[in-house]
């Protein structure tokens, strides 16, 4: 399924990602796009709050990835833009943490993994700036019908494009 939403904050756009996380039953990979700055670290902070984290989720840059622990699920946050000769380490990391089920994986810059990546259980969240305004984004979400119970569709009937 696919669902576009407009947000006109950083606070909304974590609101929406905090909705996902409190959904999110372990195993799912989130891959987050944007350019720099589009919002996709406020996301994360969101879903962790939905995930029941209380620590600061930041931007992994220097770290390449981070994880916290929630009430249930743990959150692994990749970062890769700035991946360098650590990139076959990494792949390897991620195909082993993805495949826990009680961990949830979040991916900025997720290119070059994106073609290992299993489909069935990948939620994709596009952050798209818009012209009208410096804290608006158009959010697209794309899930398989599987994943559906993670997007609360009636919630956010209100900022459906
Ligand atoms: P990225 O991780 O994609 O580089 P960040 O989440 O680190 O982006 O930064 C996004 C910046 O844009 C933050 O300063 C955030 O407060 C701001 N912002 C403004 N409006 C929005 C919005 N609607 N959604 C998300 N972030 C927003
Ligand atoms: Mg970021």
């Amino acid at each position: 399924m696919k669902l576009v939403l407009k947000t006109n904050s950083a606070n909304l756009t974590a609101g929406i990602a905090k909705d996902i996380g409190s959904r999110l039953k372990g195993g799912e990979i989130i891959v987050l796009s944007s350019d720099l700055g589009g919002g996709k670290t406020t996301f994360t902070q969101g879903l962790a709050l939905g995930l029941g984290i209380t620590e600061i989720v930041t931007s992994p840059t220097f770290a390449v990835s981070d994880v916290y622990k929630g009430l249930k699920l743990e959150l692994h946050h990749y970062d890769f833009y700035r991946l360098g000769s650590e990139i076959g380490i990494m792949k390897q990391e991620l195909e082993e943490v993805m495949d826990n089920k009680d961990t949830v994986c979040v991916i900025e810059w997720a290119d070059f993994v994106k073609g290992s990546l299993p489909e069935s259980r990948t939620i994709n969240v596009t952050l798209d700036r818009q012209k009208e305004g410096e804290d608006v984004r158009l959010i697209t979400i794309e899930n398989p019908d599987n994943l559906q119970y993670a997007i609360d569709a009636e919630l956010l009937e209100d900022i459906k494009c």
